[in-house]
């Protein structure tokens, strides 16, 4: 069977992409699994830059086709940050993820509610010769109290008012099934079928 790379350390996304694979007839094979260690610098000035750019690293040094993903959290009353910077958005070094909202929430105070922001994600797929981009992305808002356990990340503070709880507070199945990253996956998907079974 062939094999596909979760081209991720980050161990949030590997569950949810892991889970959000699994009905493909593909094997799907983590960083851990074949104990490789690559820190590729996310430079790129788009998700798109840096989403091909760990897809083409991570295909190149394990030799197999190599899904990647860079996302981020983009709020309108900050003009889209904290964006491509959303895992480094926080001045303490070493800083968590709870540093990272506790950094949003600060920057937010005193802005107009409501605090409307999305996720985006975008995907790279990268064989031997080239590489796919696709996207997508899910729409809520910003809340002050954190709410929740599930999921990683900005997941406790970002709220989606149709369902009236957090992306924290859904179970995985059902984050699976409205996140940027899944919108993203559907969009892989015929991607996926046209390299595992043309
Ligand atoms: P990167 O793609 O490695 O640059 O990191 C994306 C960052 O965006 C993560 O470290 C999180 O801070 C944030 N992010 C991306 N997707 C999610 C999500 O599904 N929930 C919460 N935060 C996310």
């Amino acid at each position: 069977m062939n094999k596909l790379l979760i081209a991720t350390n980050n161990k949030g996304k590997v569950q949810e992409l892991q889970d959000l694979l699994k009905g493909l007839n593909i094997q799907l094979v983590t960083l851990a699994d074949i104990n490789l260690n690559l820190n590729v610098e996310e430079d790129g000035a788009t998700y798109a830059e840096n989403a091909a750019k760990k897809a083409v690293a991570f295909a190149r040094a394990s030799g197999l086709i190599s899904l990647a993903d860079d996302s981020g959290l983009e709020v309108d009353a900050l003009d889209g940050a904290p964006g491509l910077y959303s895992a480094r958005y926080s001045p303490k070094p070493n800083a968590s993820d709870r540093d990272r909202r506790s950094h949003l929430l600060q920057n937010l105070q005193g802005k107009p509610h409501p605090w409307k922001a999305h996720f985006h994600a975008t995907i790279a797929i990268a064989t031997s010769d080239h590489v796919q981009i696709v996207e997508g992305n899910c729409h809520g808002e910003i809340i002050p109290d954190e709410r929740g356990k599930g999921g990683f990340g900005y997941d406790p503070i970002f709220y989606i008012p149709e369902l009236g709880k957090t992306m924290a507070e859904l179970e995985m199945d059902e984050k699976n099934r409205l996140s940027h990253r899944a919108r993203a996956v559907m969009n892989a998907i015929p991607i996926l079928k046209g390299i595992f079974s043309p």
